[in-house]
């Protein structure tokens, strides 16, 4: 193990630090582990394997903060509403996740990718299905989303423009029974692992990546289409980001579900349902018992261009997040409402009302992520919740 330090010339803002911790296990694929002192000035700590070449990665890492230090500095988030309890959060995200394991509630089967049992398992399916019923009493429909989802969906969305390193890409193998021959050959001889080198047609064009976000399929279902007054609908899907050294818990998975909820009509009705996506935001916290806040927010970066969305994301309000505390000072995003403006109604030719491009906004629950910070606010003591959440829970 090898450490690389870099000390910063000044203590930077919470998001900047998310970004670093997050962002630069991409520097280089020898990066094990990234770290970033609180003191003044910070110092980062990046651990590295003993095959990787340190002053090689240490030139990449420079660059690299360099760039994502010099990113515009975001516009402050505007808080909405918060609550806060008076008793104080039970666990940090850690600890939880420690517990939910110890119990069996939550095992690993890859890296960031779980099965969940028991009351992990019970709080899972009762809240999707709680969403799904407040999506039904906003008059959604409900529609099923394929876990695949065509390169070409995602080019055309320019979703791949800043999130390409988070993808997870789906290959198949190629009609060709002698080239299989060999592949199974090879996979039955023993030596673990699959080595996909050996199909050299397979891997450089994969047509499917595992849905990373819920709503891209419904607007290229809406393609070309008059949505007429508005088309409101909601669906489960589970989605997919590989976050390479990042991947922390419960918190920031690879694999995650999410009940999404999406409206599309003419400007005026989607700026109003927005506002009604809003305030169920700050009535779940009420209803729920839990602390958190709904503030603006803006999309994670990876790059120059996409710092720079960011900005604009937040001074225009378009995006939102209900973020629930998970320990004193630590929180997780757990619901996003994010408005579109006419961007998919212009990008996939939907329209609303007769012939005008049409507006739209959705709404994403992170399921996973509010049954941690849920265990890690009122523990595993089914008993103990507020009655509200353990209505949640199957009988
Ligand atoms: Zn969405």
């Amino acid at each position: 193990m090898q450490t690389i330090s870099v000390e910063l010339s000044a203590p930077v803002s919470q998001d900047l630090r998310e970004t670093l911790l997050k962002n630069l296990y991409w520097t280089d694929r020898a990066i094990t582990n990234v770290d970033l002192s609180d003191g003044d000035p910070p110092v980062l700590a990046v651990a590295c394997s003993d095959s990787g070449d340190v002053t090689g990665i240490e030139a990449k890492l420079l660059t690299d903060v360099a760039e994502m230090l010099s990113s515009p500095v975001p516009v402050r988030p505007r808080v909405v509403c918060e609550r806060r309890n008076s008793y104080g959060i039970k666990l940090t995200a850690n600890q939880t996740f420690r517990e939910l394991s110890a119990r069996g509630w939550v095992s690993p089967e890859l890296p960031g990718v779980f099965v969940y049992a028991g009351p992990m398992a019970d709080l899972y399916h009762g809240l999707d299905r709680a969403f799904g019923d407040l999506a039904a009493g906003l008059g959604a429909r409900q529609v099923y989303l394929p876990s695949l989802i065509g390169t070409d969906t995602l080019l055309r969305a320019g979703y791949l423009r800043g999130n390409a390193h988070m993808a997870n890409y789906v290959y198949h193998i190629h009609e060709d029974r002698s080239a299989i021959s060999r592949f199974v050959r090879q996979l039955t001889s023993g030596l673990g692992g699959i080595d996909l080198s050996e199909l050299p047609t397979t891997a450089p064009s994969p047509e499917a990546i595992l849905s990373p976000a819920a709503c891209q399929p419904i607007y290229r279902m809406l393609s070309g289409r008059d949505v007429g007054e508005s088309f409101v609908a909601s669906g489960y899907v589970r989605c997919y980001r590989y976050e390479s050294g990042a991947m922390q818990g419960l918190r920031r998975s690879r694999e995650f579900g999410v009940r999404e909820i999406v409206y599309v009509g003419s400007k005026a009705d989607v700026v109003a349902f927005r506002a009604g996506l809003l305030n169920v935001c700050s009535q779940l916290l009420g209803r729920f018992e839990l602390q958190g806040v709904l503030e603006t927010a803006a999309d994670p970066f990876f790059t120059d261009t996409s710092a720079q969305y960011r900005t604009f994301q937040l001074s225009l309000e378009l995006k939102h997040e209900l973020k629930l505390a998970v320990g004193e000072n630590e929180t997780v995003a757990a619901a996003s409402v994010n408005y579109h403006g006419d961007h998919f109604g212009r990008l996939w030719d939907i329209k609303s009302n007769g012939g005008e491009t049409a507006y739209s906004c959705c709404m994403g629950f992170g399921i996973d992520r509010w049954c941690l910070a849920i265990f890690a606010q009122y523990g595993f003591d089914i008993q103990d919740w507020p009655r509200s959440l353990r209505e949640v829970m199957p009988k």
